[in-house]
């Protein structure tokens, strides 16, 4: 094992913004990874809402086999045959009319918002530039999008931000209401806040919020990288709330684990963004492409989605029996696969504890900041996967009490 590549190689190589776990994985399967050492774990992380269909699904392995002794590569000098079918199947599954493909979360967010300050600007003048987001959102890492994210951690320390964007309290009709102007270009939020902590809109809010755009001619636009392709339960979490946005992003589980974001919106608006004013390289690869249209064609199967509510409930029945036994959650909270489970007063600060101890008995969960403990795993997990991590959870928690 002379070459065996070590944990502490990332010390010595990487840029230091992460810091991972000790152990390595190097082969995973369905819902089951397996690190450098051939230990085994369950991957209720889904490599954070992304793996929906498992690791190494066939039908995602035939799609990049397939594409990958055609064609990699051609920029966007030139459309693709994945692409093309991939934006017809995207509208077909949404309100959406066009598609702009980017190769992650952030960039389909920058797209986004640079669409919706067009849209202002071209209509009703520069003036009209505000950005209303949420505390505790998050849209990504570009410098825009990072902004508009609502954790001031995340953003402070880079120089001075792009302009023009408010935070409001997620979830606060009144505030909004008081808020929101003619100057109010765009409202980006997330359709169920997921890195700030698992926190769902109530209905009213989000009814509020949309018929607000409407009265002010700000657009709406639902960040679904998180909750997008499948997640909750509905193939977009904004079907579940009955409030349609202007413009949507999604990333994450479109690509199963292949790099590919996309911006949705409609006719009326995506011409604004006419040759020349936005783009990129990788976007709309056809290696991605293929990929995700294998993984769209899975996923929105009724089969696949109400799936999706099935395997919720086992996990919040077995979460609930975990709590009964232990006390450490106050809340089970969440949509479909994306579940939260919030630790109480007692337990505050605890959540990345809780998730060493967890990869200590062979289970990958993830946190939401320090106080909640995140469930993200693939859609098509086996039902048996669920029953044993949820025993290995029982077994880490009961480490660490
Ligand atoms: N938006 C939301 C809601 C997210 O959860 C994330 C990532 O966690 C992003 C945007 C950023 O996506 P990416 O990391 O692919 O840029």
């Amino acid at each position: 094992m002379g070459n065996k590549v070590e944990r502490s190689l990332f010390n010595d190589v990487m840029v230091p913004c992460y810091s991972p776990l000790e152990m390595i994985p190097v082969k995973g399967q369905g819902s089951r990874v397996w690190d450098q050492d051939d230990n085994e774990y369950i991957d209720f992380a889904g490599g954070i809402a992304v793996s929906c269909l498992g690791h190494c699904h066939p039908a995602m392995v035939n799609a990049i086999t397939e594409q990958a002794s055609k064609i990699w590569h051609l920029s966007n000098v030139m459309t693709n045959e994945p692409a093309l079918r991939l934006a017809k199947k995207l509208t077909e599954l949404s309100f959406a009319d066009k598609v702009f493909f980017a190769n992650s979360g952030a960039e389909a967010n920058e797209a986004a918002l640079k669409l919706a300050r067009r849209v202002a600007a071209d209509k009703y003048g520069t003036d009209k530039s505000e950005i209303i987001a949420f505390k505790q959102g998050f849209h990504g890492r570009t410098f825009f999008t990072v902004t508009v994210g609502g954790q001031a951690a995340y953003s402070d320390g880079f120089g001075p931000k792009p302009g023009d964007v408010t935070h409001l309290d997620y979830n606060d009709i009144e505030a909004f209401k008081a808020h929101i102007s003619d100057k109010t270009c765009a409202v980006m939020m997330e359709p169920l806040q997921g890195e700030g902590g698992i926190v769902s809109p109530t209905p009213e809010f989000a009814k509020a919020v949309r018929e607000l755009c409407d009265q002010h001619n700000a657009l709406l636009i639902f960040d679904e990288v998180q909750t997008g392709n499948g997640r909750t339960g509905t193939f977009y979490a904004y079907e579940g709330l009955g409030v349609t946005p202007d413009i949507l992003s999604t990333a994450k589980s479109l690509g199963g684990g292949i790099p590919i974001g996309a911006m949705l919106t409609t006719d009326e608006f995506a011409p604004h963004l006419k040759v020349g004013t936005h783009g990129s390289t990788y976007g709309g690869n056809p290696l991605a492409c293929a990929v995700a249209e294998a993984v769209v064609d899975i996923v929105s199967q009724p089969e696949t989605l109400a799936g999706v509510a099935e395997r919720e409930a086992l996990f919040r029945d077995g979460l609930t029996k975990i709590n009964d036994k232990y006390g450490i959650f106050s809340e089970i909270r969440g949509k479909g696969l994306l579940i939260g489970a919030a630790l109480n007063e007692e337990w505050q600060g605890r959540a990345r504890e809780v998730l060493v101890a967890a990869e200590k008995q062979g289970l990958m969960v993830l946190v939401a900041g320090a106080n909640v403990v995140r469930f993200t795993p693939s859609l098509v997990i086996p039902k048996q996967d669920i029953e044993e991590g949820l025993a290995r959870l029982d077994k880490a928690i009961a480490s660490i009490v």
